[in-house]
């Protein structure tokens, strides 16, 4: 085999018109140098053309192309599915989002007397209506919401949390590691499953800067348990001039009772409860971008916002105007379900789910070449919201070999994600929106 044989870079680049029109010249050129120079390593015989060189190429340039953060189909289950990016927006946010990008926008500017205006007031007035706070502030995220409220409060000081509510999120966020981080001290009062007024009442001294209660996100502790009410724990802590901080986690503004699902503490109880701030996410239950809301007393809101962390975890425009876009939606309950995505694929009867793993069944198993059966599952809500209570849902059964198949399908252009469970690949339909998603993503 001679190797000179090969085209010359020069030569294919003659011939890669429609690829350097998709791609560039300069990542074309780097493709077919690659190209040559793997050949050059394994020596095939015989030697191949300039054509299939340029196939090859093309083939690599639209691997590196395809961006990992493309849309995925969730049928894992998990509504709120952390890895999978959590809630999608509603359309009216998704617009909004998209009008922050394309043109400038009154950020910090006061149209009405051409001055400058405040970021954080396009989202005041409606955190305030819907939760009956005083006054509201947004970070990046609510974990960033639990730091800036901890450093503002009690840097150099003792918060005081019930071992009960100790929690770890996942990744990095440990309530103690936060505490650390935030300059305070954890005092940590009652044992893992009860804790008393007493505990409280005794943990209080000069050093105290607050007291925290923290919503048991991801887990329950069941049996023979005691907790501090909210409100009793709020006279506790008025009684000694210090503030209550209530993390809600997920929290939700609404109850969701009203469409058939078990009740998550809503904002506006929380602050009822007396709690002078409330910490709940932008991306969970609440179903808007990625965002943590403070809520509370207008002094203590007023101090987190002449922080200089405020600077450096405030919002950007575009998730500002989503945010707007996405509370706006809850004036309107009635039709919530209608245009929150998060609710409506809360809030699906099984039934309607069935139906539609009835009209897949035979398509799928026709696309995949397995066995396809329709099956009951359970849906979960994710990140954290009612971790023990489960949404009665229906999906596919895909057999034999789940693990293969699970491989195969993260493989296409629109990965698909599934569950394995007891020896199947299991497709929970709650998210999918239409049939064609599923049936476009498999041809
Ligand atoms: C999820 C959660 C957080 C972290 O919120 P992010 O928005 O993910 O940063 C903090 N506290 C509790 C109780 C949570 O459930």
């Amino acid at each position: 085999m001679d190797l000179r044989a090969l085209p010359s870079v020069d030569r294919l680049l003659a011939d890669a018109g429609p690829l350097i029109a998709a791609h560039g010249r300069a990542v074309v050129t780097d493709a077919l140098r690659a190209e040559l120079a793997e050949i050059r390593t394994s020596r095939p015989d015989p030697l191949p053309d300039a054509p299939s060189i340029l196939a090859a190429a093309e083939a690599r340039l639209t691997r590196q192309a395809r961006s990992k953060l493309r849309p995925v189909l969730n049928l894992t289950g998990t509504v709120l599915h952390t890895n999978l990016g959590r809630a999608l927006l509603a359309e009216a946010a998704v617009e909004a989002a998209t009008a922050a990008m394309r043109a400038p926008a009154a950020l910090e500017y006061d149209l009405d007397s051409g001055g400058r205006g405040e970021r954080d007031s396009h989202l005041r007035g409606l955190l305030c209506e819907l939760t009956g706070a005083e006054d509201a502030t947004v970070v990046n995220n609510n974990a960033a919401a639990v730091l800036i409220v901890l450093n503002t409060l009690a840097r150099g000081r003792e918060a005081v949390v019930s071992r009960g509510e100790l929690i770890e999120i996942g990744g990095a966020f440990r309530m103690p590691a936060i505490m650390e981080q935030a300059g305070c001290t954890l005092r940590e009062v009652g044992t893992t499953n009860r804790t008393h007024a007493r505990d409280y009442r005794q943990a209080i001294g000069p050093e105290t800067g607050l007291l925290m209660k923290v919503h048991t996100s991801n887990y329950r502790i069941e049996g023979f348990t005691a907790e501090v009410s909210a409100p009793e724990l709020a006279a506790i802590a008025h009684e000694a001039g210090l503030p209550l901080v209530n993390d809600l986690g997920s929290g939700t503004l609404v109850d969701l009772r009203r469409w058939g699902l078990a009740p998550e503490p809503t904002v506006a109880e929380a602050v009822a409860e007396g709690a002078d701030v409330v910490t709940f996410s932008g991306d969970k239950l609440l179903g808007g971008p990625q965002a943590g809301f403070i809520v509370g007393r207008r002094e203590i809101i007023a101090a987190i916002n002449r922080n200089p962390l405020k600077r450096a975890l405030r919002l950007d425009k575009i998730r500002i105007a989503a945010t707007e876009a996405t509370l706006r939606l809850y004036r309107d309950p009635d039709r919530l379900a209608e245009r929150l995505p998060t609710l409506r694929l809360l809030s699906r009867p099984q039934a309607q789910i069935r139906a539609q793993a009835d009209r897949l069944a035979a398509p799928v198993a026709k696309a995949l070449g397995c066995t396809v059966s329709v099956v009951d599952c359970a849906s979960q809500i994710g990140s954290g919201a009612l971790p023990t209570d489960t949404i009665p849902s229906a999906g596919l059964a895909l057999t034999p070999n789940p693990e293969a198949l699970a491989d195969g399908l993260r493989g296409l252009g629109t990965p698909i994600i599934g569950r394995i469970h007891d020896g199947a690949l299991i497709l929970d339909l709650r998210c999918l929106a239409d049939d064609a998603a599923l049936l476009d993503a498999l041809t």
